[in-house]
């Protein structure tokens, strides 16, 4: 079976980073670093638009989730290769999260 997977991992800087600026959006970052969070503001923001706070000590962790999925489906959706191989030939593409602090990876139940 062919198989991308996307892969997060907690305690994520350039998701952290992604939130922070959200909270203080004068903060200036490299022009690399505000490249990175441009890719990730979408996934944080459709969280608080869902209603998470973001004081939540939750919100960093939902959001490495939430950009997983989003990286998921971008990878399907905008990918015209990727979407011929997932509809022809059966590739999955799958998300899951690497805890640094226990090396497991947990993979997500739903595939795309
Ligand atoms: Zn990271």
């Amino acid at each position: 079976v062919q198989l991308v997977v996307v892969l997060g991992h907690s305690k994520c800087g350039a998701i952290q980073a992604t939130i922070n600026s959200l909270q203080q959006p004068s903060a200036d970052h490299s022009p690399s670093l505000q490249f990175i969070v441009d890719q990730i503001k979408p996934s944080v923001e459709s969280l608080k638009e869902a209603g998470v706070d973001e004081k939540n000590a939750d919100l960093l962790q939902q959001a490495i989730r939430t950009n997983v999925q989003t990286s998921m489906s971008h990878l399907s959706q905008d990918s015209q290769v990727l979407k011929e191989l997932v509809t022809n030939k059966g590739l999955r593409i799958v998300g899951a999260e690497y805890s640094l602090d226990t090396g497991v990876v947990e993979f997500f139940d739903a595939d795309l």
